[in-house]
């Protein structure tokens, strides 16, 4: 039996997945088991209530555009819950087409401006005839981390107001292609347009969102073995 239980909300995990995004939580799972949490995850999606009270962490991963207007056409029945789980600081891992979603509106590769949650203040435009494709590595500035990614994806994403970026671009054209920018940071919300999945190649991020649903959680434990655990080089 584990000494900590953390609960994921999949977010529209049967609709959003590409490149297998759930090994997110395979990660999460992994590192979980070493730092004695286990992590249960619950699909939520089209029609289902999403409680922001039930859960600790929750993933919303990337689609293809048609997805991504059926999900959005939802997103306004759980906009208060997820606002609310967002601002409460829990862990949240956002990918390519659920980081676009988050933001305010996402104009498809067809022209058509889908409307997103506006929680975060990014907004993203489209671009004509390509695809930012390829590995990708960046360096996150506050940890000195270098993450490691593959990108595929038409949008063109901007940061706003309250976002610092995930990373700034090593090599791999990022956001936007412009301002060599990767992902945002909004308090414990996390996004990327890295598949791969990014947990499995970038541990420390894994680490580091677990380590804060724990504090969240269980904010009288011990969890100076887990912290230690968060530095350690390998496991
Ligand atoms: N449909 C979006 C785009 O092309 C997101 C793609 C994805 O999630 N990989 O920009």
């Amino acid at each position: 039996m584990a000494k900590f239980h953390l609960k994921l909300a999949h977010l529209y995990g049967d609709l959003l997945n590409t490149y297998s995004d759930i090994g997110n939580i395979i990660a999460l799972q992994y590192y979980g088991k070493i730092m004695d949490a286990e992590i249960e995850s619950r699909v939520i999606s089209i029609d289902n209530q999403f409680d922001p009270d039930a859960f600790d962490m929750a993933l919303f991963g990337g689609g293809q555009d048609y997805e991504q207007l059926v999900v959005s056409r939802d997103l306004p029945n759980k906009k208060a819950a997820l606002t609310k789980f967002i601002n409460e600081g829990k862990p949240l891992l956002a990918i390519c087409g659920g980081y676009q979603l988050l933001g305010k509106y996402y104009i498809g590769a067809n022209g058509e401006k889908i409307p997103g949650l506006g929680i975060l203040n990014h907004y993203t435009l489209s671009q004509d005839n390509n695809r930012f494709i390829g590995d990708i590595a960046i360096k996150n500035e506050e940890t000195g981390e270098e993450y490691h990614g593959f990108e595929n994806h038409n949008g063109r994403t901007f940061l706003g107001d309250g976002e610092r970026p995930l990373g700034k671009v090593v090599t791999g054209h990022g956001n936007n292609g412009e301002d060599g920018t990767e992902g945002a940071i909004y308090k414990a919300t996390y996004c990327s347009y890295f598949h791969g999945p990014i947990l499995t190649r970038n541990g420390e991020i894994a680490k580091h969102l677990l380590l804060i649903a724990l504090h969240n959680k269980y904010p009288d434990a011990d969890l100076s073995r887990q912290e230690a655990l968060k530095i350690a080089p390998t496991f």
